[in-house]
Parts: C-alpha cells; sequence; structure tokens
C-alpha cells in the first residue's frame, strides 16, 4: 500500500520584533472541530467563539444576536465545502471570512442520491450536493488548523512563533490519529461497512474502507421500511458493522445483531462533545474502530 503523506509543515519562522499582539481579537467558528484547533492554535481559549448549537451545527440557523456576533468577529472560520447553509441569508464581511477547506477544494465530494429527512428540531434537510465532513479525513483536517494558523498570524494573534509552536503541537495529535487509522484500516479496504448516515465520504476515501450509508439517527429507530432498505442493501453489500455517529438506542443495536451486524460509533464531533475533547473523541473513536477489524 502507498505510504499517504501527511500535510507539509511550513517553514519556520521566526519573529524578532518586539509586535504588539491584538488581545481583543475575536475568533469565530461555525462548528466545534474548527473552534478547537483555533483553541489550540491560539493558546487562548478565550478568544474563540463557538455558538451553543442544538443539534448539528451543520444545520444550524443563526439569529439575530449570532449574526451580530459574527459580524464584531475578526476572524469568521467556516467549515466550507457548502456546510454553512445559513450564509446565503447572512451578510458577512468578506475579508474577515476564511473557508478552511479551500485547500483542498478540487478535492470536495459531491453527492449523488438526494434523500431529505428529519434532523430533530431543525426540520427535514438533504445530503444532496457537497459532502462537508471534511475533518474526519484528518489530514485534511490538518489543512484546516493550517488555514487557521494563516489567517491567526496575519491578524497577529500571537507571535508568530507561538502559533507555530501550537500549530505543531496540534499537528502532532493529527497526524498521530491519521496514522494510527491508517494502520487499523490496512488491508480491509474490500470489507464491507454501514454507516448510519452519510457522513463518512472523506473518511472512506483517506482510509481506503468501503462504507455504504443509510439516514438514520442514533436517537430514532428506523421504521419498517428503513429496515426493509437495509436488508436489501447488506444482499449485496454484506456488512457486519455498522458505525454511527453517535451512541445508538439499545433496541436499534439488538435488531441489528439478529441481522449480523455489529454497532460501532465513530462521532465525527461537529458539535462540543458532553465530556473529553476534540482529540479525546477522536482517540475513542480509533479505539472503537478496533474492534471492527480486530486486533
Ligand atoms: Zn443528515
Amino acid at each position: 500500500m502507498m505510504k499517504k503523506c501527511f500535510i507539509m509543515l511550513a517553514a519556520f519562522t521566526f519573529c524578532f520584533g518586539a509586535l504588539v499582539y491584538a488581545e481583543e481579537v475575536k475568533v469565530f467558528a461555525s462548528n466545534y472541530p474548527l473552534s478547537y484547533f483555533a483553541e489550540r492554535i491560539s493558546g487562548n481559549s478565550k478568544i474563540v467563539i463557538f455558538p451553543e448549537i442544538d443539534g448539528d451545527p451543520a444545520f444550524w440557523v443563526p439569529e439575530s444576536a449570532d449574526i451580530i456576533t459574527m459580524q464584531q468577529s475578526d476572524i469568521i472560520l467556516l467549515n466550507g465545502a457548502s456546510y454553512e447553509k445559513w450564509q446565503t441569508a447572512v451578510s458577512l464581511p468578506k475579508r474577515k471570512i476564511v473557508d478552511t477547506s479551500k485547500p483542498f477544494r478540487k478535492r470536495l465530494i459531491m453527492m449523488e442520491e438526494s434523500v431529505d429527512h428529519a434532523h430533530g428540531p431543525s426540520g427535514d434537510h438533504s445530503h444532496s450536493g457537497t459532502a462537508f465532513t471534511t475533518w474526519i479525513d484528518i489530514n485534511q483536517a490538518a489543512f484546516q488548523a493550517k488555514a487557521i494558523k494563516d489567517a491567526m498570524a496575519k491578524k497577529n494573534v500571537s507571535s508568530e512563533g507561538a502559533l507555530n509552536k501550537n500549530f505543531e503541537s496540534l499537528i502532532e495529535n493529527l497526524r498521530a490519529l491519521d496514522t494510527e487509522i491508517n494502520v487499523i484500516a490496512q488491508g480491509h479496504s474490500k470489507v464491507p461497512l454501514m454507516a448510519s448516515h452519510p457522513v463518512y465520504q472523506y473518511f472512506a476515501r483517506r482510509y481506503g474502507l468501503n462504507i455504504k450509508a443509510v439516514m438514520w439517527e442514533p436517537d430514532v429507530f428506523p421504521d419498517e421500511q428503513m429496515w426493509t432498505k437495509l436488508e436489501e442493501t447488506v444482499k449485496e453489500h454484506p456488512a457486519k458493522w455498522m458505525i454511527w455517529e453517535g451512541e445508538p438506542l439499545q433496541k436499534s443495536v439488538a435488531k441489528l445483531k439478529e441481522m449480523g451486524i455489529e454497532s460501532v460509533v465513530f462521532d465525527p464531533c461537529g458539535n462540543r462533545p458532553k465530556r473529553g475533547n476534540f482529540l479525546s473523541v477522536m482517540r475513542q473513536n480509533v479505539g472503537n474502530l478496533k474492534k471492527v477489524f480486530g486486533d
């Protein structure tokens, strides 16, 4: 198998000047991974704003107070890849916007199926268009982190030396995750896997996994039609595991088990986790993934 290269670190730059760093800089992030990266790179969680969002931030609808917060921020970190559907209805100063997935925009995945379904209180939504869970290809996450670091350097959020140091420590963590997932997935590219939701496109591409998705929610027991569709899918795609975005209902787990399908969680962590942080959730995901392929 070809060795996958990881993001190249920017050349070391040292800053000798006696710059005054902008303590008042405000950095807005539209999802939790971006806010975690921004906190790590800035070394100052106080300047990073990630709003409290009920449900998946990919289907967030900002209120006027949120829009004012964004407009008053100095850096607006967006995931890009059509993640921020609210953007069409909100006017933001272009010069403040950082589209963190721009560095790999040519590698974004277009989705074919267009199936609408409901995501809690926000109502129906569609997964057609561009796949947006960019950061669970951890190499892409590193590019997103780099875009954040560059934007922060431009705005003098801290000294370039400090930003670089923090960035490299984050990259080390991400690189370790990327390597570990590669090692676990190696040699298993043909193993059919199911996913509970169509959010694993970049993950599957990066780590060479064979994943087909249904449109289920961890906290909703699938209806008869959904079970029938799964049965049809596994006839041609005999998966023994289903990857869930979050902890599934015991009822769903039990019924899958009857079909010979085990359940495992790989949480994309788009929203702030109840416990731990981005890194600890990803490490837990990696631990869960080991169960799928054995040791
Ligand atoms: Zn969805």
